[in-house]
């Protein structure tokens, strides 16, 4: 318990606005969230299309336990957040028609590697074993940690793994790590996959980022009960169970400052006075809009963006009993895709994501039908003309799906909605409709992320994934963690 209690504003309804809220009023602290939506969630949110609903951003929930660590601060239990593991990760296609399905369990999964993609037996196993190592090392300093405060360089299991430097590959890109593990391109396009998980390019990301895939297959991929949008239902739960007041249709126009403090926020006409502000919000835009008196740091204006989406939402009228829960049908050339999209630009046979909730959630869809989250990567730009776009790019994923799974799926849409950049800025405030904020592109990509607090006003902090430590749902959940124990310390 805070023994300074504190009046918080959270600004954002998101998902590491809320777990702050949960975090924060455990610690005694009294908190308003505000949220500019009618509905909580932002990026993390649900639609109903007529009978299928779909969960309408994340599909992929690894590292439960974040999420359960917030029920016990709460005081329930761990175990009323249901949860179930995944015992296929996800089915992967390639154009070739060879298909591999990805088994959590290591054993089955190298075998399944070594027979179908011809990779030599044991190298998956390694490239696991290599993310493993390298999350052991550092992934507590860049993940749980602020970055940007003296007594996290200080530590001795920092000092420890500094000296380790050698061994985490930051100096080659994710891609040259793979491959140096496996002659099989296609075991080492299955990992290289992984940099898209911060919207990332595996040709330029450093080759640290390789311990992501530890994350999906270390610390296992599950699926919350209900679908993703029971993560936001449920810590939304806890936080107004906890005394949180969330105001939606309320969006903030400025946080307030007196010289080098937050005083509070400004939405409409009526300034509120807080002791500390939290912005959830995209950090580029808290910046453009609430923080008229400060001049957005070089940092945040020119640090480049990771990818966007293209989102078909269809609802299929009949069953494909060769597809799961998460489904990828790749690209022939991985780099060209990489490469186009760092030219703002699409390529014909874009690496497809297909994920259908009604496989484990069968409510999503009508009996004998399954709900699609069709996906592609795009670029974050604005100057693409997504209305010539998108018909060109539909017209590509269906044949490409229709090829692989031979079966016309253009004929079994039976209900369709879109969700692209544009719609991804206009519903959650994400700057160019970023789907992690900044790209991971460079080695020092995770030191020029927003820090967790200000540097310049006194009582601001900032949580969500463009901010440290990064984008994704586990790592918005980290970043209030860290936010919730800066505020404590600052007492
Ligand atoms: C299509 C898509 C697929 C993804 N896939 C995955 C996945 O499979 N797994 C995964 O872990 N992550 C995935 N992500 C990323 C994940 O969704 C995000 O990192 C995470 O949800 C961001 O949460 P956040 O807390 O930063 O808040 P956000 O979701 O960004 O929400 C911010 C909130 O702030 C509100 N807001 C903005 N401005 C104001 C204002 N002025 N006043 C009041 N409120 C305001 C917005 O309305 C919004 O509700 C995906 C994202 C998208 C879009």
């Amino acid at each position: 318990m805070s023994s300074n209690p504190q009046k918080v504003a959270i600004i954002g309804a998101g998902v590491a606005g809320l777990a702050a809220a949960v975090r924060l009023t455990a610690q005694g602290h009294t908190v308003d969230v505000f949220e500019a939506n009618s509905y909580p969630g932002g990026k993390l949110s649900e639609w109903y299309e007529g009978p299928y609903r779909f969960d309408a951003g994340p599909s992929l929930f690894t590292m439960p336990q974040y999420v359960q660590e917030l029920f016990a601060l709460a005081g329930e239990g761990e175990a009323d957040f249901q949860f179930e593991r995944l015992p296929v990760v996800c089915h992967y296609f390639w154009n070739d028609d060879t298909r591999l399905k990805a088994f959590a369990d290591a054993k089955k999964f190298d075998e399944e590697c070594y027979q179908v993609l011809d990779s030599e037996m044991g190298a998956e196993e390694r490239l696991l074993g290599e993310a493993r190592k390298k999350y052991d090392l550092v992934g507590q300093l860049f993940l749980e940690s602020s970055l940007h405060k003296l007594s996290t360089w200080t530590n001795t299991h920092v000092l420890k793994a500094i000296r380790k430097l050698p061994q985490l590959d930051v100096f080659s890109n994710m891609h040259q790590v793979h491959k140096s593990h496996t002659q099989s391109d296609k075991l080492v396009q299955l990992f290289d996959r992984f940099a898209t998980y911060n919207g990332s390019n595996p040709y330029k990301a450093s080759g640290l980022l390789s311990m992501i895939p530890h994350f999906e297959h270390g610390f296992g991929a599950y699926f919350p009960k209900g679908g993703m949008y029971t993560i936001v239902k449920e810590i939304l739960r806890l936080a107004e169970k906890q005394g949180a007041k969330i105001h939606f249709n309320r969006k903030v126009d400025e946080i307030l400052q007196d010289g080098r403090k937050v005083t509070g926020i400004q939405v409409g006409d009526q300034k509120l006075y807080y002791d500390t502000v939290v912005s959830n919000m995209d950090v580029f835009f808290t910046y453009e809009k609430l923080l008229p008196e400060i001049e957005t740091p070089n940092k945040i204006l020119t640090q480049e963006r990771s990818t966007s989406a293209l989102i078909f939402y269809w609802g299929i009228k009949e069953t494909f009993e060769e597809l799961g829960l998460h489904n990828i049908f790749f690209a022939d050339n991985y780099q060209k895709e990489f490469q186009a999209l760092s030219e703002q630009k699409i390529i014909d046979d874009p690496t497809v994501y297909v994920n259908i909730s009604s496989k484990l959630n069968p409510s999503d869809a009508p009996q004998g039908c399954e709900n699609w989250f069709t996906m592609i990567n795009v670029p974050y730009s604005h100057s693409i003309d997504w209305d010539i776009e998108i018909p060109r790019i539909r017209e590509k994923v269906l044949e490409k799906l229709s090829r692989i799974l031979k079966r016309d799926v253009r004929s079994l849409i039976e209900s369709e909605s879109i969700l692209d950049p544009r719609g991804i800025e206009a519903k959650t405030s994400a700057y160019l409709g970023a789907l992690y904020g900044s790209s991971s592109n460079t080695l020092f990509s995770a030191f020029l992320r927003q820090a967790n607090f200000s540097q310049s006003l006194n009582g601001l902090y900032f949580c969500g994934g463009t901010v440290h430590p990064g984008g994704g749902i586990p790592l918005c959940l980290l970043s209030a963690k860290i936010v919730a124990e800066l505020i404590d310390e600052a007492e």
